[in-house]
């Protein structure tokens, strides 16, 4: 068997030896067979990386620079196939992807103006003493299927500017763009320094199991990621969580509600509500609870769901079985226990993995759909009638990774969310991510940060140079 798809190691084209199949979440059909990295071909990779890590930390910053930005604009100039492959494998519509593709290339050019810092400690005759960060090695990067390229952006282009080699392994349901990306990048990033491969639900912790990794930086699920925290211990590899995420947005009784709904609406559906940052459940005051819901209602049921190739389609399906099983599973949960659905619903049988967008009136706190990440296209609004009782639920979560509060009075909105504990907390938006501005999750939503300064800073180590210059 072959595949026009193939990985990327020190520079070359590199066949499958196996392959596993790609599904299109809209059809069901195979989108193409993906190359199976064997231990062989992970060694391989991993070799290179450390190959190529000398002559790559040793090029001035301002080289490096160039080659990110000759990334983005090859990445630029590649967008339609790039965005066509993230919609057959992800679903998501064939504009937002163009967008993601678009993202990519931003983050790069922004990535690459970043500086790294260096603070003179003591500079005097007796004594020069420099703090200053170093690149930690080899990175692992792995990266979930909800934003195949979009991931990749808030890991690949850090890591290289801090002088690190890499090794890009997305996940096994929408690994295709990346591994088109490899290609492209092929004749633009030094062989070796940019790495991609791809394999089947094995190959995660085969990566985070190789001694040859200085720094693991993942993004995925809570699970998982415990699972690569306690791999990484073995060689105490450092290690980024970007994890799971059950974002709470709590609505206050001032907002203009018509225009709110269709704003809470993309904060919790975008992406067919697949975004790590999206809105999981929303705390309604009472007061305006009914109108708020009619009105979320109304624009739900005018939202096109459909096929993600044609133009104007708003929301595709979800991503892949797995996902549409775990959702599912929490739809039959809801009808078990009698909650309503004032729009939605369990999905017919149909050739794709489609939900339409439903959301739940008031469910109990306890409920699973209100305590567990649905990441797909259902939403609890729940009501309350006392501020802080809506402060107390949105923070009693295992999850702190990202949480909104809308409101007419912005001092009032910024009072609440200095009370939410939650990495990122928005004020009368959300999702606003800067490639100049860190995020990242509390408690069980992830260890350390990503993008802007500080996220460029987890690809390096400090380092002091001393030099005693009298007696
Ligand atoms: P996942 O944890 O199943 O998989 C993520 C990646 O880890 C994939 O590449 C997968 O192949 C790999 N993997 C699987 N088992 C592994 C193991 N034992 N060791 C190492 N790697 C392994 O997550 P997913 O289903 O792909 O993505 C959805 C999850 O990701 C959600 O929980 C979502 O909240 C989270 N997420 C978080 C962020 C964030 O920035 N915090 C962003 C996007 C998604």
């Amino acid at each position: 068997m072959t595949s026009p798809f193939t990985m990327t190691i020190g520079g070359t084209a590199v066949d499958g030896n196996a392959f596993f199949p790609v599904v299109n979440p809209a059809n069901g059909a195979v989108v193409a067979d993906a190359p199976n990295c064997s231990p062989q071909q992970l060694d391989a990779a991993v070799a290179t990386a450390r190959n190529a890590l000398p002559a790559w930390s040793a090029r001035p910053v301002a080289e490096r620079q160039k080659v990110l930005i000759a990334m983005a604009d090859a990445v630029d100039a590649n967008t339609e196939v790039l965005a066509g492959l993230i919609t057959a494998e992800q679903g998501k519509p064939i504009d937002v992807a163009r967008t993601e593709v678009f993202g990519l290339g931003y983050w790069l050019r922004e990535t690459a103006a970043l500086e790294l810092p260096e603070t003179v400690n003591q500079d005097d005759t007796e004594r020069l003493s420099i703090t200053r960060r170093v690149p930690l090695g080899v990175v692992a990067a792995i990266t979930p299927w909800n934003y195949p390229l979009g991931q990749a952006s808030f890991k690949v282009g850090p890591a290289m500017l801090a002088g690190n080699t890499v090794v890009l392994k997305p996940s096994p349901a929408a690994p295709l763009a990346n591994l088109k990306l490899g290609e492209i990048l092929r004749d633009v990033v030094p062989a070796g320094v940019l790495n991609v491969i791809s394999g089947d639900d094995s190959l995660g912790a085969q990566v985070t199991a190789h001694p040859g990794f200085d720094k693991i930086s993942f993004t995925g699920s809570t699970r998982t990621g415990k699972l690569v925290m306690a791999a990484a211990a073995q060689s105490l590899s450092r290690i980024t969580l970007e994890l799971g995420g059950n974002d709470p947005a709590i609505v206050l009784p001032d907002v203009d509600i018509e225009e709110t709904a269709e704003k809470l609406f993309w904060a919790a559906f975008s992406n067919s509500g697949q975004i790590c940052l999206a809105a999981k459940r929303i705390y309604i005051h009472a007061d305006i609870y009914d109108e708020l819901a009619g009105k979320l209602t109304t624009y739900a049921r005018s939202v096109e769901v459909g096929d993600p190739t044609e133009e104007g389609v708003q929301l595709g399906p979800v991503s892949n079985r797995r996902q549409y099983d775990t959702v599912v599973g929490l739809l039959e949960d809801c009808e078990r226990n009698g909650y309503s659905f004032l729009t939605g619903g369990l999905p017919d049988a149909s050739s794709g993995f489609f939900i339409q967008p439903t959301l739940v009136d008031n469910p109990p706190e306890d409920s699973r759909i209100v305590q567990e990440e649905q990441f797909g296209p259902v939403l609890p609004l729940l009501r309350y009638d006392d501020l802080d009782d809506a402060i107390a639920r949105a923070n009693a979560s295992q999850y702190g990774l990202g949480a909104s509060v809308w409101s007419a009075d912005p001092d009032v909105g910024f009072a609440v969310a200095q009370r939410i504990q939650s990495g990122t907390v928005w004020v009368n938006e959300i999702m606003h991510l800067s490639p100049l501005v860190g995020f990242g999750g509390l408690k069980q939503s992830g260890i350390g940060t990503e993008s802007g300064l500080a996220g460029l800073l987890e690809f390096t180590e400090s380092q002091t140079l001393t030099v005693k210059r009298s007696a």
